[in-house]
């Protein structure tokens, strides 16, 4: 991956490296660039092309990520569905969060060929084909086109806290639909849940049995979209003729009770026919609020195993297999400083290691605890869960001695701008408000005031060792109530 960082910026006004050289923060568009590849890795084919593909960056104010789409339902759809989702993975690739706003724009001449099909012109929720049913039409052994080789059993780390869910997904994959069917697995978000159901998808399919990945939504869109397209018996036959059917997420088609009733009955087919089912979902089957009782108690007849939080062994363990993985050399110093503040999800662990790198990319210093420090501190303040521009405000103003009426007021009396301008400085820096959003905090001022406060400060940090000592000591004061 690029680096997440680059060092030419002509705002200049986010000195991330410190004493090295000035790292600017990637640009809306770079980052949605960045975003884009992570999508595509993460999603299954056909909704990266249905609905992250047709998405044209367009001109937007400030910070925001504008993206056109080129029919209004298809805005209401990704407005819906998708545009948190999007958000969220610009939040992991850029270190801030950048809003997005979904707008119409012009349909392309190819956009509007393929709107003249009539089906597509009437009902496009999840128009493009079905991959060509590869897993059940295809010779048998065929690897899904969305199961990830890099989720196999070799790469995921044991410890306590997934010991079980691992030995049951092994034990599955040893001897299908036999040991445990179905198989339930539960826990939050980012502990390998997905990992270990494809590992076992893997493991299957280079026994050259018909392997069926489908994350809930999934289930959902093709189900919605065979009943538009008059083709549910070949939907059917798609799900209830596969060997190992793996559905991720499945709390997702709670209260949803066409879909439900469908899984339901593919489920007893398959069931019927000794062939492995495993589900995720993020909590035990009982507590799936909404979901039909017959199905919940079908999820009790197998095994049901959950997957905790990894304790610190594991995360260091985590650590260090993924470092190397990526060709890191980290000290164990650092390895049990990320250990030590990131203890709820895997998925962050990698995140924090993926930036670490980009930082060393370009600063290419050695990976010292310090930077280390600094790389963490803005994922952390990034969550902006519990940081917001008024507590910013209310901290400088007490540092400067001024009070927050007054960094709002239009006064330009110098001890008074300099801590106006530290303000809109560390908002930007540890909240990823916009720029016009922070003018608007600061009395209704223009961006560009606050776009010249940021580059204003990073001026005098470097020629005023008072002043930037105030700033690194709000900053880090700050950093602290965000979590760091
Ligand atoms: P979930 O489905 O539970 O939300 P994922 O399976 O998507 O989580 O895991 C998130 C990321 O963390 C993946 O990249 C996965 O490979 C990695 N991961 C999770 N647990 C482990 C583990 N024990 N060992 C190695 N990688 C792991
Ligand atoms: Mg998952």
């Amino acid at each position: 991956m690029p680096p997440a960082f680059s060092t030419s910026h002509p705002q200049g006004h986010a000195a991330e490296g410190q004493g090295t050289d000035e790292v600017r923060l990637l640009t809306a568009e770079e980052a949605w660039t960045e975003a884009c590849a992570e999508l595509r890795r993460r999603m299954a084919e056909r909704t990266f092309v249905q609905w992250v593909a047709p998405a044209r960056v367009m001109p937007a104010e400030g910070d925001a990520l504008k993206l056109g789409y080129p029919s209004m339902f298809m805005v209401d759809w990704v407005r819906t569905h998708y545009r948190e989702r999007f958000e969220d993975e610009l939040l992991a690739v850029a270190n801030r969060r950048i809003p997005v706003e979904i707008t119409e724009r012009d349909p392309e001449p190819s956009e509007v060929e393929a709107r003249e099909t009539p089906a597509e012109a009437v009902a496009p929720p999840a128009p493009a084909p079905a991959p060509k049913l590869a897993l059940v039409e295809a010779p048998r052994g065929l690897r899904g086109p969305s199961l990830t080789p890099r989720y196999n059993f070799d790469t995921f780390v044991v410890g306590a806290s997934n010991q079980l869910a691992y030995a049951a997904c092994h034990a599955v994959a040893e001897s299908l639909g036999t040991a445990y069917n179905p198989l339930f697995l539960y826990g939050g978000v980012g502990l390998g849940k997905t990992h270990l159901m494809q590992a076992v998808g893997n493991h299957a399919a280079g026994s050259r049995q018909r392997v069926l990945y489908a994350s809930s939504e999934q289930f959902v869109n093709e189900f919605v979209s065979a009943i538009q397209q008059k083709k549910v018996d070949e939907f059917r036959r798609r799900y209830r003729e596969c060997d190992v059917l793996l559905i991720d997420d499945v709390q997702m088609l709670a209260g949803k009770e066409r879909t439900e009733e469908e899984f339901f009955h593919t489920f007893n087919v398959l069931h019927q026919q000794n062939k492995q089912i495993i589900v995720t979902s993020d909590t035990v089957p009982h507590e799936i609020d909404r979901m039909e009782e017959r199905l919940r108690s079908r999820f009790q007849w197998g095994l049901i195993a959950d997957i905790r939080p990894p304790e610190m062994e594991t995360r260091m363990a985590i650590l260090r297999t993924k470092a190397q993985e990526m060709g890191l050399e980290l000290d164990d110093e650092v390895i049990t400083f990320l250990a030590t503040h990131i203890r709820q999800n895997v998925r962050e662990l990698e995140g924090a290691l993926r930036r670490v790198r980009a930082m060393q990319q370009v600063t290419r210093g050695p990976l010292s605890l310090e930077l280390c420090k600094n790389v963490l501190r803005s994922i952390l303040v990034n969550k902006g869960e519990k940081l917001d521009c008024e507590q910013i405000m209310k901290q400088c103003s007490q540092h400067f001695k001024v009070t927050v009426a007054e960094l709002k007021s239009p006064s330009r009396k110098k001890n008074l701008a300099r801590a106006r301008q530290a303000a809109m400085f560390l908002c930007r820096r540890l909240t990823g408000a916009s720029f016009p959003d922070i003018g608007e905090r600061f009395g209704g001022r223009d961006h560009t005031t606050v776009l010249y406060a940021c580059d204003r400060v990073v001026e005098l940090m470097k020629g005023d060792a008072d002043y930037r000592k105030s700033v690194e000591t709000l900053e880090r004061e700050l950093s602290q109530i965000g979590g760091v």
